[in-house]
C-alpha cells in the first residue's frame, strides 16, 4: 500500500513535517506511515484554491458535472482491497461491512450524477411577464444556484459512506460546489486513498484546480480554521452533540455566518404496540438485539430506546432480550476514544437509581464494547433527562409504561430523532394512529414494524430530524435531497433572454420545469 501521509491541495500532495498517525482500532498499534497536519498556509491555499474554482465549477455543463461524479466512483471502485484493508484496520470494522459501505459510496455518487443530470434540482421556473396587468407583471425566471465551497467533516463510524467521497462529498460536488474535507483523524490512510481517487477523477475529467482538497490534522485547530475561512459558505458534519454544537457557533460568529448541516445525536426511540408484542414477543426481542449490536451499535440509528406497555407479553420480551444480547460477542470499537466513552455512559446509565441491567453481551477485550440492555419505568424515565442521552455504542434501554397514555407523554417529552418506528399488528392500528403526529414532530423517517439501523440511498429517504438529531431538521443527509442543503435560489427579474442561463431560455429543455404555474417536461 503506497501512502504518502501528505495533504491533497487542489490537485496536488503537499505536506512535509508529519505529526500524527492512525491506530490499528483493534490492537492500538500505531499504523505507518506518518501524516503531514495541515499548516495554516495548505488550509488559506486549500480554501483560497475552492474559491478561485467555483465560478467554473458551477457553470460547467451538467452532463461534465455528472461524468466527474461516475468518475469519482469508478476511481474508488479501482481501489478494490487495499481501501477496504487499510479502513479495516483503522476503523476495526468486518470486511463485509467495509465492501458494503464502498458499495453503497460508489452506489450514492452515481446515484448523484443520474440526478444532476436529471436536472429537477434546479427548480426551474418561468412566469412570463404581462405588460397589459396592472401594475404590470415582471417576466421572472428562477433557477437554484450552488452556495460556494463546502467544508466536508469526515465521520468516524463511516470511513467510506460519510467520508471524504462520502454522501456529504457527492451532495456537494452535485449541487457545484467545491469541497474541502476536514479528514476524521482516526482513518488518515482511508481517508488519502479516497482522496488520490477523486483527485485522479478530478484530472481525468478536466475539472478546475480547486474542485477538491483534503486536509488532516490531530486536533480541532484545523476544522475551525476551516469553518472560519471566508471562502467556505457551508460545513457537513456527523460526530459528536458537542462538536456539532461548537461548528454551529463557530459559523454563526463569522463575519457571514454561514449554515451547518451537523447530524449529532439520536436514540431512535422503538414502540412495542401490545397487540404485536403478544403475538411476537420473542421475534421482536431477537430483531431488536440483531440491530443493537450491528456494527458495534456505531449507527447514529441505533435503536437506543424501547417503549412497551407492563404486562406478561413484555416480560416475555425482555427475557428473550436477555438471552440474546448474552450471546452478543464483544466487538471493537472505533477508536479508543469512542471506546473509553462507551464505557464511561454505561456505567453512567447503570449508576442511575431506576436503572436495572437485564442483560449484558460476552467479556469483551480493550477497545471493544460489550452490549448491554437495560430498563427503567416510563416514571423515573420521564423525571430524569439523563436516561434519554445518546450512548454510542451497544446499549439500550427498554422504557415499562404503565399504558398508552404514559408512552405517548414519554414519547412527548423526547428530543427530535433521526428515526422513530412502532411495531404494530393490524388491532394496534388505532393506537400507532393515536402516536403518529406526535412521532411527526420529533422524527425525520417513521418505520413500521422494521428497525432503524439501515439507511437506504434513495430519492424519497430522509436522514434528518429535529435538534439535536440534526442542526437543521429541514434537510437530509443521505438521499438525492440532500442536495438541496447547498443550493440558493436566484430570481432573473426581465433579464434578456441570450443573457439569461439557458436552463431558464423559452426553448424546451430535458429538465421539469413550471411555466406560468403549470409544471412542464419539455
Ligand atoms: P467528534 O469528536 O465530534 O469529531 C468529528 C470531527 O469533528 C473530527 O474531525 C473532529 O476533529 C472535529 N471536531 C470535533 N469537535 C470540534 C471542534 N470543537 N472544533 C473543530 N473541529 C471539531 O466525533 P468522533 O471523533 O467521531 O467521536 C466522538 C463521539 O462522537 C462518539 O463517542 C460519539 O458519542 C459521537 N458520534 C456520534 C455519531 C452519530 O452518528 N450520532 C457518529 C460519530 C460519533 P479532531 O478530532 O481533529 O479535533
Amino acid at each position: 500500500m503506497n501512502l504518502s501521509g501528505q495533504n491533497f491541495i487542489a490537485g496536488k500532495r503537499r505536506g512535509a513535517d508529519a505529526t500524527f498517525k492512525a491506530r490499528d482500532a483493534e490492537t492500538g498499534a500505531l499504523l505507518e506511515p506518518p501524516f503531514a497536519a495541515a499548516s495554516s498556509q495548505d488550509i488559506t491555499d486549500a480554501c483560497t484554491a475552492a474559491g478561485k474554482a467555483q465560478a467554473a465549477y458551477a457553470n460547467l455543463s451538467l452532463p461534465d458535472r455528472a461524468r466527474f461524479l461516475r468518475s469519482c466512483a469508478d476511481h474508488i471502485d479501482a481501489l478494490g482491497d487495499v481501501l477496504t484493508q487499510r479502513a479495516m484496520a483503522e476503523s476495526g470494522l468486518p470486511e463485509a461491512r467495509l465492501t458494503g459501505e464502498r458499495g453503497r459510496t460508489v452506489g450514492q455518487l452515481r446515484l448523484f450524477a443520474d440526478e444532476v443530470e436529471d436536472g429537477a434540482w434546479q427548480a426551474l421556473r418561468i412566469d412570463h411577464g404581462d405588460a397589459t396587468r396592472t401594475p404590470p407583471a415582471p417576466d421572472l425566471r428562477l433557477r437554484m444556484v450552488p452556495l460556494g465551497p463546502v467544508a466536508v467533516f469526515g465521520a468516524s463510524n463511516f470511513p467510506l459512506a460519510f467520508s471524504v467521497g462520502g454522501g456529504d462529498t457527492a451532495s456537494a460536488l452535485a449541487a457545484g460546489c467545491c469541497v474541502i474535507v476536514k479528514g476524521h483523524p482516526a482513518h488518515p490512510g482511508t481517508s488519502e486513498l479516497v482522496a488520490g481517487a477523486i483527485t485522479a477523477a478530478a484530472a481525468e475529467t478536466d475539472m478546475p484546480e480547486g474542485v477538491f482538497s483534503l486536509l488532516n490534522g490531530p486536533d480541532n485547530a484545523l476544522g475551525a480554521a476551516l469553518v472560519n475561512d471566508p471562502h467556505i459558505a457551508a460545513v457537513g458534519f456527523t460526530g459528536s452533540r458537542a462538536g456539532g454544537l461548537a461548528l454551529m457557533d463557530l459559523a454563526a460568529k463569522r463575519a457571514v455566518p454561514i449554515p451547518v448541516y451537523a447530524e449529532m445525536s439520536s436514540v431512535n426511540p422503538v414502540v412495542l404496540l401490545p397487540e404485536r408484542l403478544d403475538e411476537a414477543a420473542e421475534v421482536l426481542a431477537s430483531g431488536y438485539v440483531a440491530s443493537l449490536a450491528l456494527g458495534a451499535g456505531q449507527f447514529c440509528t441505533n435503536p437506543g430506546i424501547v417503549l412497551a406497555i407492563d404486562g406478561p407479553a413484555l416480560d416475555r420480551f425482555i427475557a428473550a432480550t436477555a438471552a440474546a444480547v448474552a450471546d452478543v460477542a464483544g466487538q471493537t470499537m472505533l477508536t479508543a476514544s469512542i471506546s473509553h466513552a462507551f464505557v464511561r455512559e454505561t456505567r453512567h446509565l447503570a449508576s442511575l437509581p431506576g436503572a436495572r441491567m437485564i442483560g449484558c453481551g460476552k467479556e469483551a477485550a480493550d477497545h471493544a464494547a460489550r452490549a448491554q440492555v437495560h430498563i427503567v419505568s416510563a416514571g423515573d424515565f420521564i423525571a430524569d433527562g439523563a436516561y434519554a442521552r445518546e450512548v454510542f455504542g451497544p446499549s439500550s434501554i427498554i422504557v415499562r409504561c404503565q399504558d398508552i397514555a404514559q408512552l405517548q407523554q414519554v414519547l412527548e417529552g423526547m428530543e427530535g430523532q433521526l428515526t422513530a418506528t412502532v411495531h404494530m399488528a393490524p388491532a394496534d392500528y388505532p393506537e400507532a394512529a393515536r402516536l403518529l403526529p406526535v412521532l411527526e414532530t420529533r422524527a425525520g423517517r417513521i418505520l413500521a414494524n422494521g428497525w432503524p439501523t439501515g439507511v437506504a440511498v434513495t430519492h424519497a429517504m430522509n436522514h434528518g430530524g429535529p435538534f439535536p438529531a440534526t442542526s437543521d431538521g429541514r434537510s437530509t443527509s443521505v438521499g438525492t435531497l440532500a442536495i438541496g442543503r447547498f443550493l440558493r435560489p436566484v430570481s432573473y427579474q426581465d433579464w434578456p433572454a441570450q443573457l439569461l442561463p439557458p436552463a431558464l431560455h423559452d426553448t424546451p429543455t430535458t429538465a421539469l420545469r413550471r411555466i406560468d404555474g403549470i409544471w412542464t417536461v419539455g
